[in-house]
């Protein structure tokens, strides 16, 4: 693992109120004046993020959930990557199965937002993952779906993104069946998953390149098994969903990893 654990939140479509936003970022904000061992970035939903980032710590860093490729114009409903550089957020989630699956966002899609994030200068959190759970087998080689779906997805994402802007990609590896359920991954096949991705991103562009590319874990991270999927997985860090609207559970998971 390279520098400080990255640790990501995901709030989804919640919490329903902004005084609710607000109680969770106060609590994360102690929190932050405490830690300095961990890049802690909170992805909330769009509306709150400006009112957000002005009560939030200078060490605690935002992200948007998504964003759309064009930088303004006549596209109603949609954000642009340059408008959430404007406002201070540094991340976007871009990818998330939830995107995926219930608008139907294809690798196509994914890839022009990619691309667009890169060139407002922020950072894209690519999530890619398997539907199924039995991906690998017991002898460690990667079956068919992980290496046929990750791949693809990896592979779809970073057509004509140049090497020069690599440096700023996160992957987040999430299996879709561990994603909301309570199941995490094994550190086993987490760290296989990585080595995977690493795989292409080395044949994609350089070895050198691929090993500055973070890459985290997503899907029912809890503050019992962080230390495990991080340092066990040999991971850059955690995108966290359910877990980061546990004011508590989230500053747990801050606090174990920090150590
Ligand atoms: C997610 O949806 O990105 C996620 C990681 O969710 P959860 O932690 O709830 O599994």
């Amino acid at each position: 693992m390279n520098n400080k654990p990255l640790i990501i939140a995901n709030w989804k479509m919640n919490p329903a109120t902004f005084e609710e936003a607000e109680r969770l970022l106060n609590t994360i904000n102690k929190e932050m004046g405490r830690n300095e061992n961990a890049e802690v970035v909170i992805c909330p939903p769009f509306i709150y993020l400006s009112s957000l980032l002005s009560i939030a710590k200078d060490n605690l860093v935002f992200g948007a959930q998504d964003c759309f490729w064009e930088d303004k114009g006549a596209y109603t409903g949609e954000i642009s990557p340059l408008m959430l550089k404007k406002l201070g957020s540094q991340y976007v989630i871009i990818g998330h199965s939830e995107r995926r699956k219930y608008f139907q966002e294809t690798d196509q899609v994914i890839n022009r937002k990619l691309k667009a994030i890169l060139k407002a200068r922020l950072n894209p959190v690519l999530c890619v993952g398997e539907e199924a759970r039995d991906s690998f087998d017991s002898e460690g080689r990667s079956l068919d779906e992980v290496s046929l779906v990750i791949g693809e997805q990896v592979e779809k994402a970073l057509i004509e993104v140049s090497p020069a802007w690599i440096r700023n990609l996160v992957i987040a590896y999430e299996p879709i069946w561990a994603i909301g359920t309570g199941n995490s991954c094994s550190s086993d096949d987490a760290m296989r998953a990585t080595l995977f991705i690493r795989k292409i991103l080395t044949k994609l562009y350089d070895r050198s390149i691929a090993e500055k590319v973070k890459i985290i874990y997503g899907g029912s991270v809890t503050s019992q098994n962080v230390v495990d999927l991080v340092e066990g997985a040999n991971m850059d860090g955690v995108l966290v969903g359910g877990a980061s609207l546990n004011a508590s559970e989230f500053v747990k998971i801050m606090e174990v990893l920090k150590k």
